[in-house]
């Protein structure tokens, strides 16, 4: 396993990080047991790095991170989020922030987080974020209950207004440095590169899209962006390769990235993924398989408040 310095904190992230949102049922049910597993042999493996949220599951995702830990939280770096409590559901003020944080601390049965994360900034007024939000998080970064904090979100070039506006350590985007889509680069990478704020890629399988199951139901992707990722399929099949596997490959090949989150939910998942994260990417099966994809069409989709949308 490879460890990346995130941005100018003094974490060393493995540049594979453990995406716990499965751990919530949030693509299919999974077993205490099997997390359990997964996260014990995630830590065997070298990944350190672990991201959760109270909305993954309406808490159960942290419930049973906490609980799949067990004696370990002393060898990871953990992230979880505020803000974001139910698809509907949001309290970005400073009283929800501390509440919401101490819930989460009790259920990942632990008295500090490495990373603290207004989870899915499109959905809150940004001047809120700015002048309540974030200092609340700076209070609780003072008071040690959480090393550093960040944000994260879909659109992009709100991401990169926010942290332009105010400091953060971090930034998480998602779905948008991948096989389909690559936009992060356009504007956020540039800017977190340059200002060293720790960069974070998550969903490098754009949430179940580039995977032989398929989006789940609740996925807001168009039809248009899920017959390409079947079109990238069958390349990948005709090749002997596991979309998946190439579509991982092609996340980690990011230069600036610290770690590309990707949600497991099996110790089968996290040995396959951390065999692909050891070999090398296939660089001309990347073109053939975004020739398949080709343009033409929207990757993106809406989401949050409609004018924080790129
Ligand atoms: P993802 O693209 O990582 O896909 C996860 C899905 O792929 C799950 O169903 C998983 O079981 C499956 N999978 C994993 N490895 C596989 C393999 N080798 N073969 C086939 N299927 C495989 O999507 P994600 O889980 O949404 O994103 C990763 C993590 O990033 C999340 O768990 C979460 O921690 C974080 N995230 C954060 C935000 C946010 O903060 N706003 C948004 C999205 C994701």
């Amino acid at each position: 396993m490879k460890y990346h310095r995130l941005g100018r904190t003094s974490l060393e992230v493995s540049t594979l990080g453990f995406g716990a949102s499965p751990l919530g049922n949030v693509f299919g049910n999974t077993s205490l047991a099997d997390d359990e597993r997964a996260v014990a042999t995630a830590i065997d493996l070298g990944i350190n790095f672990f991201d959760v949220s109270p909305y993954y599951g309406l808490t159960l995702a942290e419930q049973r991170l906490g609980t799949a830990f067990a004696n370990r939280r002393n060898q990871v770096i953990l992230a979880t989020k505020c803000g974001r409590y139910g698809l509907s559901k949001f309290d970005f003020s400073a009283k929800g922030i501390r509440s919401g944080f101490e819930a989460s601390l009790a259920r990942l049965k632990t008295d500090h987080v490495d990373l603290l994360q207004v989870h899915d900034v499109e959905f809150a007024s940004t001047e809120q974020v700015i002048q309540e939000t974030i200092p609340a998080m700076r209070e609780l970064q003072m008071e040690g209950k959480t090393r550093f904090i960040g944000i994260t979100g879909y659109p992009v070039k709100l991401l990169t207004r926010i942290a332009r506006e105010v400091e953060v350590d971090t930034v998480l985007s998602y779905c948008r440095y991948n096989l389909m889509n690559t936009d992060m680069d356009d504007v956020l990478t540039p800017f977190t590169c340059e200002q060293n704020i720790g960069l974070i890629n998550a969903s490098p399988l754009l949430m179940g899209i580039l995977t032989n199951r398929g989006a789940p139901e609740w996925h807001l992707a168009s039809n248009e962006i899920k017959e390409a990722a079947k079109r990238a399929t069958e390349v990948a099949v005709k090749h002997g390769i596991d979309i998946s596997t190439l579509a991982l490959q092609f996340s980690l090949a990011h230069p600036s990235v610290a770690s590309t989150l990707i949600g497991m939910a099996t110790a089968e998942e996290v040995k396959t993924n951390v065999l692909s994260a050891e070999n090398a990417l296939d660089l001309s099966l990347v073109s053939e398989v975004k020739k398949a994809i080709g343009e033409g069409f929207a990757s993106t989709w809406p989401s949050g408040l409609p004018e924080h949308w790129d």
